[in-house]
């Protein structure tokens, strides 16, 4: 399905329920608050809902603060867009509230989507759903406004790593730019995501640097983020975002990999990177996991030396 699938089914409904998955990042956040805009500005009512808060750093998006936490009452939706998710259980406590009448439209790049939806657009080329929302605009023919234009650089520049990845095309750089003249100023942005870490944080990479290990053949990285450096840092768990590039960014490293403690239980939230031999979303799907070929991720559970075991052993055999 295509852009031309989704309009027709928006122009179908009046009520909607946006949302997106657990831990939300930038594209999220940013294809959820522009998505809403769109809908709202076509006549319709649409609420934002999302399982986990705003992150910190993305709360100066004009419209961040319309994101529910809980479901508002009497709000009787008749579709729901869900935007950067791959699948129904990632959207969390959300998918309590989608019902079976519900139109589920599915918005997505993830290569591990399972088209969970009654409209699936699931492009996998697609630098983020924020490049896909903007489409949309396209489609509907409404100009972008500032507001909008600065949630959707916000997602495509978070899930471009700046312009950087593998997956900034082309017409990323020229939505880019019509973004950016509505009006936006892009170092604004980058500052107000990039550089407003805290001193805790930047401790918090420290520790975490001390721990880097590489297998002898130099093509797997990887690091750790304990309960212990948390408590000892008094970090933040959003602060431990961009860790896993240090593991990335050294000569000969094919396979980057962060282990994260993240919650009381013996479960250890792990991510991957790829500097492209290598496809991630294979071997984050051996634990259940999913995302994209060079990024993705999973949770494991067990005692953090037998995760970092397991996680190991399946990335050697990934490197074959
Ligand atoms: P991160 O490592 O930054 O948390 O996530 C990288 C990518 O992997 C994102 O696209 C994210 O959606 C995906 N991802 C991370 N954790 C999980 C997970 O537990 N399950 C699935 N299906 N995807 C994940
Ligand atoms: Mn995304």
């Amino acid at each position: 399905m295509s852009v031309r699938t989704v309009k027709q089914a928006i122009k179908k409904f009046n009520k909607f329920l946006i949302t997106s998955h657990i831990n939300p990042e930038g594209d999220s956040i940013g294809s959820q608050i522009a998505m809403a805009s769109l809908l709202k500005r076509m006549g319709k009512e649409a609420i934002m809902l999302d399982d986990s808060p705003v992150p910190q750093v993305m709360r100066f998006l004009s419209g961040s603060e319309e994101i529910f936490k809980e479901m508002p009452n009497n709000f009787n939706f008749q579709a729901a867009i869900i935007l950067d998710c791959p699948d129904m259980a990632r959207t969390g406590r959300v998918s309590g509230y989608i019902k079976k009448e519900t139109a589920i439209i599915n918005i997505d790049h993830h290569i591990s989507n399972v088209n969970f939806g009654k409209f699936n657009w699931v492009d996998p080329e697609t630098s983020s759903a924020g490049e896909m929302v903007y489409d949309l605009f396209k489609a509907f023919k409404v100009k972008v406004n500032i507001e909008e234009a600065a949630a959707l650089y916000t997602a495509i520049m978070t899930d471009t790593g700046s312009f950087r990845y593998s997956n900034t095309s082309s017409k990323t750089h020229r939505i880019i730019a019509e973004l950016i003249e509505s009006g936006i100023r892009p170092h604004e942005i980058h500052t107000k995501i990039y550089e407003t870490s805290s001193v805790q944080d930047t401790n918090l990479l420290g520790e975490a640097l001390q721990t880097m290990k590489l297998t002898d053949d130099g093509k797997i990285g990887w690091l750790w983020v304990t309960k212990e450096m948390l408590k000892k840092t008094k970090a933040s768990l959003e602060g431990t975002e961009g860790i896993i590039n240090f593991a990335r960014s050294i000569d000969g490293v094919e396979i980057a990999i962060l282990f994260r403690e993240t919650g009381t239980e013996d479960r250890v939230k792990v991510s991957f990177r790829s500097k492209g031999k290598v496809d991630v979303n294979k071997l984050a799907g051996v634990f259940g996991g999913g995302g994209h070929p060079t990024a993705s991720g999973c949770s494991v559970f067990g005692k953090p030396e037998d995760v970092e075991k397991k996680v190991l052993e399946q990335a050697k055999r990934a490197l074959q």
